[in-house]
Parts: C-alpha cells; sequence; structure tokens
C-alpha cells in the first residue's frame, strides 16, 4: 500500500483528473487485492499525506458518469464505449471524448 501510493504521488504531479487511473489500477489483480484488503479510505489518506509532503495537490473526484456529462453544460449525452466523440445536443459542444471527461473531473474538483 505503501509503494502504491507512493508510486501514485511520483508518477503524477497533480492527481485530480486521475480517478479514472486509480480505477484502472483496480483491474490489475494484485493491486486490486491489496487496495480492497485496506480500504480505499486508507489508500487515500496515504496519498494526501504523501501529495502533501511532495509539495504535489491530490483532491479525490467521482468518476461516475464523466464520459455522459458535458464539460461545458452538464447535460448527459449518453455514448457506449465506441464513441470516441462527445457531442452535445444541449450546447452543441463536439469534443474528443477523453478529453471531455477530463474537463468534467477538473470542474468536479474545484
Ligand atoms: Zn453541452
Amino acid at each position: 500500500m505503501h509503494q502504491v501510493s507512493s508510486q501514485l504521488v511520483w508518477k503524477y504531479g497533480k492527481i485530480v483528473a486521475e480517478d479514472l487511473k486509480i480505477q484502472n489500477m483496480l483491474k490489475n489483480h494484485h493491486l486490486a487485492k491489496s487496495i480492497a484488503d485496506a480500504g480505499w479510505g486508507y489508500l487515500f489518506s496515504m496519498i494526501t499525506y504523501k501529495a502533501e509532503s511532495a509539495g504535489r495537490e491530490f483532491e479525490r473526484v467521482i468518476a461516475y458518469n464523466s464520459s455522459q456529462e458535458c464539460s461545458r453544460c452538464s447535460a448527459i449525452v449518453r455514448k457506449d464505449l465506441a464513441q470516441r466523440v462527445h457531442r452535445c445536443h444541449n450546447c452543441g459542444l463536439v469534443l474528443d471524448r477523453d478529453h471531455n471527461s477530463a474537463l468534467v473531473l477538473e470542474k468536479r474538483a474545484s
């Protein structure tokens, strides 16, 4: 767990929009097990502590539905995984899917 949090802090300057990457880590069985055993709360508190002492920012954001939300107007734009482009029916924003979700996460963080 110490290693996991150190790696995260070392690897990412600002761990705001990176919650999705943490979710990806759960796909790694070995990591997922140690995270599940120790608990998210513990992992997050360790990252917070280490990020702080390294002078880096860490903010938890909820990644849920970030790929379905419009980063400009917050409308829900349903898309499946094959759709790589976000096209908002409400405000007309057209943006790469991943770029749009990153902006949504950034908005949730602040
Ligand atoms: Zn929109």
